[in-house]
């Protein structure tokens, strides 16, 4: 990986939930992050087919805006009796009709009314994934990846509110919860090189850290 010789990174997101949740990763770590919508950056439209694309769309955006080098996340649900789907498109599954903003609640009925249609009732046949992936990338256009996943099951009804999008259908594999049962602490627990982390977020930010430290050494 190419060495970081900065502490201060730039966010790719204009999501507040991002922004908080990846400061309390990489503080820590000394990292001083700032993101797009404080500097008031447009965002780009995410039109990739795979998360690493759309992650670096995001990335190379900010990285070229600002000259800083640039961290983005991008992630969703890949649901395997689906084809993978809704996958890249997740967040747009529950963008309502008249655009009026997100409904998870309606993402996760569309989800369960395709299984439903094509008989995927048992636990065997509703496997699925989270996926995140981030991407750090430079002004002059070089990236790193680091892709976590998180595998487990779909269930119904949704069960939990304590985490957000499609966290109360999940459940992760070697659990008896949903990610919407589990407080934010516990879905995210990590460490650097702790590829047990439970969500997927962790665990990609559980290679980055491991990268960052083997570089450092
Ligand atoms: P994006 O990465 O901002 O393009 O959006 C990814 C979509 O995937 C979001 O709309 C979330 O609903 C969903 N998603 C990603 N990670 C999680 C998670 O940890 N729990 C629940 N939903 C998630």
């Amino acid at each position: 990986m190419r060495a970081l010789d900065t502490n201060s990174l730039i966010l790719a997101s204009h999501n507040e939930g991002k922004l908080r949740e990846i400061r309390d990763l990489m503080e820590p770590y000394g990292f001083e992050i700032t993101s797009v919508a404080e500097r008031n950056l447009p965002e780009p439209s995410e039109d990739g087919t795979t998360f690493e694309e759309n992650a670096y769309t995001k990335a190379s955006a900010a990285a070229k805006a600002t000259g800083m080098v640039a961290l983005s996340d991008d992630s969703g649900l890949c649901v395997d009796a689906l084809g993978g789907a809704p996958g890249v498109y997740t967040a747009d599954w529950a963008q309502n009709d008249d655009g009026s903003g997100r409904d998870f609640a309606m993402a996760m009925g569309k989800v369960e009314d395709m299984l439903q249609k094509i008989g995927a009732t048992q636990p065997d046949v509703r496997k699925a994934y989270f996926c995140a992936v981030l991407c750090l990338c430079w002004p002059d256009g070089h990236a790193e990846y680091f892709r976590g996943e998180a595998h487990g099951t779909l269930v119904w009804p949704p069960r939990g509110d304590k985490g957000f999008g499609y966290d109360p259908v999940f459940q992760p594999d070697g659990q008896s919860r949903t990610f919407g049962e589990m407080d934010a602490e516990e879905k995210h627990s990590w460490a650097p090189g702790d590829g047990d982390g439970l969500s997927h977020r962790a665990r990609a930010f559980a290679k980055f850290a491991q990268a960052m430290l083997d570089k450092a050494q």
